[in-house]
């Protein structure tokens, strides 16, 4: 094991497929969502047109500086794409009420993580930082789950303006938390986004396949290595928490 755990002060989290699974299936009734709202405000839409705009919109950022964007110009965009229109604003606060409704619905929360972190915050304090457009979702979806008081910090990559791996969002976590990258560790399931973007600036990763990822960024040369693996969220207690007392 690569992790000096006596130097750890905190361990944070990346959300989806971490914490909660977040794959295909979770992706797919999403799109169905927004093809049932679109429809319902402009008519027939094409499914596939759809998916191919939302696939693109999602990878976006890592082509663009690993700039986030907002909720309502996605929620635009993928109007003006499909229909060739400009949408009023009352139409984009419904696609984006379906996108945020239909994202609180189909997250669900394993029993096993709240008993994994009521136990690792009786040593270490708790934080999440996740890549998602809107803010909102992901503090409405911790909070239906019960989660909100678990964490002392919650960053989401469209409040900061950029994602991981950029250092922007990892940086914010830090200075809130009054933690030196030493002092952290970061637990995600995305080898771009969260184990290099740890890594990059000092901050012990540790790579989790558990869930099968939507999207997924393979290890190109020069890439850094996690300090430990794991196939279960659930083995954080062995590699985290000491079996005696020390
Ligand atoms: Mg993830």
């Amino acid at each position: 094991m690569a992790i000096a755990r006596e130097n750890i002060k905190t361990i944070c989290f990346d959300f989806g497929n971490t914490l909660v699974e977040f794959g295909p299936e979770q992706v797919a009734y999403q799109y169905i969502a927004l093809e049932k709202a679109l429809t319902e405000l402009f008519g027939s839409c094409d499914p596939a047109r759809l998916k191919t705009i939302r696939d693109r919109q999602i990878v976006a950022p890592f082509s663009n500086g690993y700039r986030e964007k907002n909720i309502r110009s996605l929620c635009e965009e993928l109007v003006r794409e499909i229909y060739n229109i400009v949408p009023e604003e009352s139409q984009v606060a419904m696609l984006m009420r379906t996108r945020y409704e239909s994202f609180i619905n189909i997250v669900e929360l394993p029993d096993s993580v709240p008993l994994l972190l009521n136990k690792l915050r009786q040593r270490y304090r708790l934080g999440l930082l996740s890549n998602y457009p809107c803010g909102r979702s992901i503090r409405d979806s911790l909070a239906k789950m019960g989660l909100s008081d678990m964490f002392e910090v919650v960053v989401i990559s469209g409040d900061v303006g950029y994602v991981k791996p950029h250092a922007k969002p990892f940086e914010t976590l830090l200075s809130q938390l009054h933690l030196s990258p030493s002092e952290c560790v970061y637990v995600g399931d995305n080898w771009l986004a969260d184990t290099q973007g740890a890594k990059r600036i000092g901050i012990c990763a540790i790579h989790t396949t558990q869930y099968v990822p939507y999207e997924s960024f393979e290890p190109i040369e020069g890439d850094y290595v996690p300090d430990a693996r794991i196939d279960h969220l659930d083995e954080l207690e062995e590699l985290l928490l000491p079996r005696f007392k020390e």
